[in-house]
């Protein structure tokens, strides 16, 4: 029988979970199958319950912030846009407003993320 794991992050309560390293809604769906997103640790439910609000909004910053490239393209009309029509959505909308600054690029007013 294998010893029974504690929760990685509050080390105290019993892992009932496996929780993604690498959050697994970071990734576009057509990059589902990749490994590093796999990776898992042992997590309590009550801890991994607890750090999945601050997923979406790392995610969120991440594709506003990123690249504009496929992968970011693809999160944000697809998973990023239904996470506004849900019943939090508009503060998840307000969060990123609220981060967002104007600055002056090329005599063009442009926004920049400040986390
Ligand atoms: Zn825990």
């Amino acid at each position: 029988m294998p010893a029974q794991k504690t929760c990685s992050y509050c080390g105290e309560r019993l892992a009932t979970d496996s929780e993604h390293v690498f959050p697994r809604n970071l990734y576009p769906a057509s990059k589902s199958v990749s490994r590093v997103q796999r990776l898992t640790i042992p997590s309590c439910n009550e801890c991994n319950k607890g750090w999945s609000d601050d997923e979406v909004h790392f995610r969120n910053v991440l594709a506003l912030a990123g690249e504009p490239n496929e992968a970011r393209r693809e999160l944000w009309e697809t998973t990023i846009r239904r996470s506004f029509e849900k019943s939090d959505g508009s503060r998840r909308v307000r969060d990123l407003i609220k981060i967002l600054r104007p600055v002056e690029i090329d005599g063009n007013i442009r926004h920049k993320v400040y986390p």
